[in-house]
């Protein structure tokens, strides 16, 4: 009655398992009681489950291994995700034998992030503008607010502010990476970040993908009608994510084979920062224009970046997924840009039987993309082998499957943007939809719906 339980991702990591004899030798109390807790846990599911799979699969200990995950869910009063659609995911995948159990202890708190750091703090002359507007600061302990400005993007002045708030803000940025990493970004360029740890399903590398494209394109015709970008990457590996490494190499390649282009000067280009952190993303928030939420549906929990980017302006290009979903309840098609399988799309299609080869042979732009990887770039270093595990290792993460319709949406997006007026209303109509992602709302419906406290 005092343990509660937050799942904060699907993937491995959450699932944590610790070897028993680990435990047994250095908490030997806290092995007693988990042995005890498992004991009434296994009778619990016998008499609800029978003899049946789903007894071995939820208990505790079980082949020398404690499973932290089971621990959580056989001693906590609520369980909760971190979205609505991660929730969901809890309740009808990872969790759902227990689920048919005790449906009444699961729920979701969607994350929140702190907008008097993540706008008034880091970004000071929108913060004046949003004052401006508001007749005072009062949205800093009432963020909900901010949806005041909404009229104001049809607001022809307002609109010409928030892209010259932009504009002063891609300039601090161009200081900042200078210092960073000694490099000069194109300030005139749309700045498009996909900033987050580095992980196959976060889908950096579909976003390589697409950088390489645009550059094949140029070649194709240098003369084509092409809205100069920046594509800015922050990430960092875990330190035996061999996989996530060969991207973060890749990433760097694909920076220095196109700075050396000629056909790509002034009009695309690629920027890894190092050492990503919370210093560098406060720099480079308020500068981003387009923000890339392109994990594979079902594996992004909920995402906070993607939070941080809107309240700062950024247009979101995302797949449905974490709470991308209900940023598209609030912005609708017109004001964000979604692509890609849903979810339960990504499971009936691994059911039905995915050959990424197949979608490569029968596409040329993902075909050229591979070869092109394969081949090598100017420092000399290929990628076949990250080739290899998207053409023949199943791909995992289904980049393959979801390219072209990302490519379009780009495109699609990259047209819209291209008018500086609806960028503009663009920034302005994603600032003024935030204010639910703001932490003040998570903690309130953690303190009202978890624990019980009266505000
Ligand atoms: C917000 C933040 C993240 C989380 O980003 P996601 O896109 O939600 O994965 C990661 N790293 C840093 C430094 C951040 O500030």
């Amino acid at each position: 009655n005092c343990v509660a339980y937050t799942n904060h991702t699907v993937m491995s990591e959450a699932l944590e398992t610790w070897p028993q004899d680990l435990i047994q030798k250095l908490l030997p109390r806290v092995w007693e009681i988990m042995c005890e807790i498992n004991r009434r846990w296994c009778e619990y599911l016998v008499k609800n489950f029978g003899n049946d799979q789903r007894v071995g699969a939820n208990l505790i200990i079980r082949d020398g291994s404690v499973h932290m995950a089971n621990l959580c869910l056989a001693a906590c009063f609520k369980v909760n995700g971190v979205s609505s659609l991660h929730g969901d995911i809890l309740k009808n995948e990872l969790f759902k034998d227990i689920y048919s159990l005790r449906p009444e202890r699961f729920t979701y708190v969607t994350n929140g992030i702190d907008h008097r750091r993540w706008l008034a703090q880091i970004n000071p002359r929108l913060h004046g503008l949003v004052c401006d507007l508001l007749g005072g600061d009062e949205y800093l302990t009432k963020p909900e607010e901010l949806i005041r400005l909404r009229p104001f993007a049809d607001d022809a002045g307002v609109r010409e502010r928030m892209n010259e708030i932009k504009r002063l803000n891609k300039a601090d940025f161009a200081r900042f990476a200078v210092k960073n990493d000694g490099f000069a970004l194109n300030t005139y360029a749309i700045m498009d970040v996909q900033v987050k740890r580095l992980h196959e399903y976060k889908r950096q590398l579909l976003c390589a993908m697409l950088i390489t494209h645009l550059q094949q394109q140029l070649h194709d015709d240098p003369n084509m009608d092409f809205l100069p970008c920046t594509f800015v990457f922050g990430a960092k590996a875990a330190a035996g994510y061999k996989t996530a490494k060969r991207i973060i190499e890749l990433l760097c390649s694909l920076q220095a084979d196109i700075a050396a282009d000629p056909l790509c000067r002034d009009k695309l280009q690629v920027y890894f920062m190092q050492n990503y952190r919370v210093s560098a993303a406060e720099a480079l928030m308020p500068a981003a224009q387009v923000s890339e939420q392109i994990s594979t549906a079902g594996k992004e929990a909920s995402g906070t970046g993607n939070m941080k980017l809107m309240l700062n302006g950024a247009v979101t290009i995302g797949t449905l997924d974490g709470a991308n979903v209900e940023m598209y309840q609030h912005l609708g098609d017109e004001n964000m840009f979604l692509f890609g399988l849903h979810a339960d799309e990504v499971e009936s299609l691994r059911a039905r039987g995915y050959d990424p080869k197949a979608v490569s042979d029968a596409d040329p732009a993902i075909h050229n993309i591979m070869t092109r990887w394969s081949r090598g770039f100017a420092d000399g270093k290929n990628y076949s082998d990250l080739v290899s595990q998207l053409l023949f290792g199943g791909d995992q993460y289904m980049l393959l499957a979801d390219f072209d319709s990302y490519l379009k949406c780009h495109q699609r997006l990259y047209t819209a943007i291209s008018d500086p007026g609806e960028l503009a209303r663009l920034a302005l109509v994603n600032v003024a939809e935030s204010g639910v992602f703001a932490a003040d709302r998570a903690v309130r419906e953690y303190a009202r719906d978890i624990w019980r406290i009266d505000a």
